[in-house]
């Protein structure tokens, strides 16, 4: 039985938000997380390792197998998709909002309206839904420029106390989706029904209830 448990966590805000959650469960990092360029960390616990991943690679490692488990935002898996492992709890972490956003009054848009996201298959869904045509513009970064240089007449981003748009001069319009971070399982590693791993998901889903 394989004995080291990898959890794969996302950096940024999720990070944040699940180191307290995994101290509560008994799980803290031995290494200065915050000034380390390591991206694969050891634990307090000798068969728990930490990798710190980007979120849309959270869900490939977690699908294959080299890690057992993984925090990561709704907003990748309706993103890039959920197959291929379980989703085990939501945590309640790192709480946003997908939102539709962009210049406050501005005139209403003659044609098609572009959109600027990271999110094209979600925002694709959300303007079919309601029957609207438009065209999307794939960014990877500083979406709030978008609207501000003319690229689009909208963005499609995630939005939690709103002063990222406000100071640049933008307003939430649309809520698309309430996010929160979940926690994925590997199966194989569900299915090897090491105790320890299952106490540990367990543990965490009950902390975040
Ligand atoms: P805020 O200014 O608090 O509304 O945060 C907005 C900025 O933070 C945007 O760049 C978002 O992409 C990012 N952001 C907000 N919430 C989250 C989250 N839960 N996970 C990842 N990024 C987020």
């Amino acid at each position: 039985m394989k004995k080291n448990i990898v959890v794969a966590l996302t950096k940024g805000r999720i990070l944040k938000e699940s180191l307290p959650l995994l101290a509560d469960a008994g799980v803290e990092p031995v290494e200065p997380i915050d000034t380390t360029r390591k991206l694969l960390l050891k634990t307090n616990h000798q068969d728990i390792k930490l990798a710190i991943l980007r979120g849309a690679d959270v869900p490939t490692y977690v699908r294959y197998g080299s890690a057992d488990l993984g925090i990561v935002g709704r907003d990748i898996l309706l993103e890039y998709g959920s197959e291929g492992f379980y989703e085990a709890a939501d945590l309640g972490i790192a709480s946003c909002r997908l939102m539709t956003a962009g210049i406050p009054n501005s005139s209403p848009h003659v044609g098609t309206v572009r959109v600027a996201t990271k999110f094209v298959n979600i925002t694709r869904e959300h303007f079919a839904r309601k029957g609207k045509q438009i065209e999307l513009v794939k960014l990877y970064g500083a979406l709030e420029l978008a609207p501000l240089m003319n690229l689009a007449d909208l963005i499609v981003d995630l939005v939690d106390t709103g002063d990222t748009l406000s100071a640049n001069g933008l307003v939430p319009f649309e809520e698309i989706l309430a996010i929160s971070s979940r926690l994925i399982v590997n199966k194989a590693s569900i299915r090897q029904n090491n105790s320890f791993l299952l106490k540990f998901i367990d543990s965490l889903a009950k902390l975040s209830e």
